[in-house]
């Protein structure tokens, strides 16, 4: 009995760091009664479960919000720079007309359209963070309708400089909760960690 404790024990830690798959099975079995094996193979089966639904999960994003260099311009482009009468509200990522956008991460889209200011844009909310993603400026109308489920990688438009603007850029936002009357929260280490796509999935 001992033993056969000491073997569970043994394939449980194994299991649990992520190293053992289903070969750690038949060392429980080899000279245990037949219920540890069951658990033994069921424990294991599950853990080798959970670990490929978090690498799944894990190839879903957050994605930068365009595809190639992310050039973030000077301080002007940042969060909190001064522009006429308002502070700036988001990052501005500088890029040839027509460059995709794509969605930082799975979401529905809780605004999509076009006004003086923003010029074409896209409003995707995220509702496993909590946090709303805003593109500016798009060169075409959204490619994506409000209320629209999108997923991570998604094609939403492309950069251009419709609305207030500068010269080609998407004016990037971060808002806490769903919509635009969220605090806006400074991208920039967002944007230096998500990871880089090569192209719209
Ligand atoms: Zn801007």
């Amino acid at each position: 009995m001992r033993r056969m404790l000491s073997k569970i024990r043994v394939t449980t830690t194994i299991a649990a760091i992520g190293v053992a798959t289903t070969a750690a099975a038949p060392a429980v079995a080899a000279d245990g009664p037949k219920v540890t094996m069951h658990f033994g193979v069921a424990r294991v089966a599950g853990w080798a479960q959970e670990a490929q639904a978090r690498a799944a999960a894990a190839a879903e994003g957050p994605f930068a919000p365009l595809i190639g260099e992310l050039d973030l311009g000077s301080g002007e482009a940042a969060l909190g720079a001064a522009r006429s009468g308002h502070l700036h509200a988001g990052q501005d990522l500088f890029a040839p007309a027509g460059t995709p956008l794509t969605a930082v991460a799975d979401g529905v889209v809780a605004a999509a359209g076009s006004d003086g200011g923003q010029g074409n844009y896209v409003h995707l909310y995220d509702p496993e963070r909590g946090l709303t993603y805003v593109y500016m400026h798009m060169v075409q109308p959204a490619a994506v309708d409000t209320g629209d489920r999108v997923s991570a990688g998604q094609r939403l438009g492309g950069v251009g400089c419709t609305g207030s603007c500068w010269g080609d850029h998407l004016h990037f936002e971060i808002r806490a909760g769903r919509g635009m009357s969220g605090e806006p929260r400074d991208p920039l280490p967002a944007l230096r960690d998500w990871e880089p796509l090569k192209r719209p999935r």
